[in-house]
């Protein structure tokens, strides 16, 4: 070998050089670096709270209501801007004051760029519990940013087709009879309904979906029924009624049963308040038959991903959902969605006053655009 001592030497020489001069050193040198010095954290965060305008008053199991809270994010470095948002319905416990608190606390200036992913979203999610939809603002921004950074869509760099994604249901909230025919009306475009139940009318709103149209239908119980028997009255009712599937059935609180209705259930139930990040989805094994993943649970499209990955791996169907929404966070769901059985991401459909534009829905179908990171942009 004739690596000898006075190569080595040099060779040093040249490394410690390398570290003293930095980057554009390195260049003059003829030479790259695979890990750029750090900038020295001039990773700009800002954020400001939005309130969405529903167009109808919108109702599930659990509340009726006309705005959502929003919150959204702005992280900014090297000329280029990452987008996120974090949408708050009440019933979820975020709030802008809440929002406000915890994005106070995130401090992006120690990370030398937004590249630094995993260290920044362990810190984030370590700040405090909870605030799932104001960590999804800061990972979402950061994706964004990412792929800005990178040239391509997110959907690109996890190596998925975009003709893949799938058709998203329209959601027909809890209403009156006349109200309900007015919104299948409305939702002419769209190939697949998902009908909010869990009241006293749940057969009316069924019966006078079925008066107007005869397209599948997904059903979402929002934990609306307590007993099981009568949970699984209801679902071989709905059988009967062109229904694909039964989302949250029953209280997340009320394993055992919602173990025991799937065991009977001709149709399958799909977990969604039961199921809300990563670790929740051991919980979810043998007693529903699939999950639904939204942002605005998981923190973000980073543990989205591994969420699908894992219930993958488990034989569990998956579907991709949201909040009401600006084209912000459905864009950046959208971006999984050729990797879902089923989507539900109508959110910014719902409003009235969309920030954004972005991924949309053509002939039903999730459409997504080309542009880099979350593929939407600013309006
Ligand atoms: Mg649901």
């Amino acid at each position: 070998m004739n690596f000898d001592r006075r190569t080595f030497l040099r060779r040093s020489a040249i490394a410690g050089a390398s570290l003293a001069l930095g980057t554009s050193a390195l260049r003059a040198l003829g030479r790259t670096s695979g890990t750029a010095p750090s900038t020295g954290g001039s990773m700009k965060f800002r954020f400001y709270p939005y309130t969405l305008e529903l167009k109808h008053v919108f109702t599930v199991a659990t509340n009726s209501r006309t705005t959502t809270a929003v919150m959204m994010v702005e992280v900014e470095q090297d000329g280029l801007t990452g987008y996120g948002e974090a949408s708050m319905p009440p019933y979820l416990g975020e709030s802008h004051a809440t929002a406000n608190a915890f994005l106070s606390k995130v401090d992006l200036t120690k990370y030398p760029d937004p590249f630094r992913l995993e260290d920044i979203l362990r810190d984030i999610d370590a700040i405090a519990p909870g605030n799932n939809a104001a960590k999804a603002a800061v990972d979402i921004a950061l994706h964004d940013w990412l792929g800005k950074k990178m040239g391509y869509p997110w959907h690109r760099i996890w190596g998925l087709d975009p003709a893949k994604t799938p058709v998203t249901t329209f959601t027909i909230g809890i209403d009156t009879k006349d109200v309900v025919r007015q919104k299948v009306k409305e939702a002419d475009i769209y190939k697949v309904l998902k009908v909010k139940l869990g009241r006293e009318n749940d057969k009316e709103m069924i019966e006078t979906i079925r008066e107007v149209t005869d397209k599948p239908i997904r059903v979402d119980v929002n934990q609306g029924w307590k007993d099981r028997e009568f949970a699984l009255k209801m679902i071989e009712w709905l059988a009967t009624r062109g229904v694909e599937f039964v989302e949250q059935p029953m209280p997340k609180e009320q394993v055992d049963d919602i173990a025991w209705l799937r065991a009977k259930s001709p149709l399958p139930l799909i977990g969604d308040e039961s199921v809300v990040r990563l670790a929740d989805i051991r919980k979810a094994i043998g007693v529903f038959d699939g999950i639904n993943i939204k942002l605005m649970k998981s923190t973000g499209m980073h543990e989205a991903y591994r969420m699908i990955a894992t219930a993958r791996a488990l034989g569990m169907k998956v579907m991709i959902g949201c909040m009401t929404e600006t084209s912000c966070a459905i864009s950046a769901a959208a971006q999984l969605s050729p990797l879902a059985d089923y989507a539900d991401l109508d959110g910014a459909l719902l409003i009235s006053n969309d920030l954004f534009s972005g991924a949309s829905i053509v002939d039903g179908k999730v459409t997504l655009t080309g542009m880099p990171g979350i593929g939407a942009i600013k309006l």
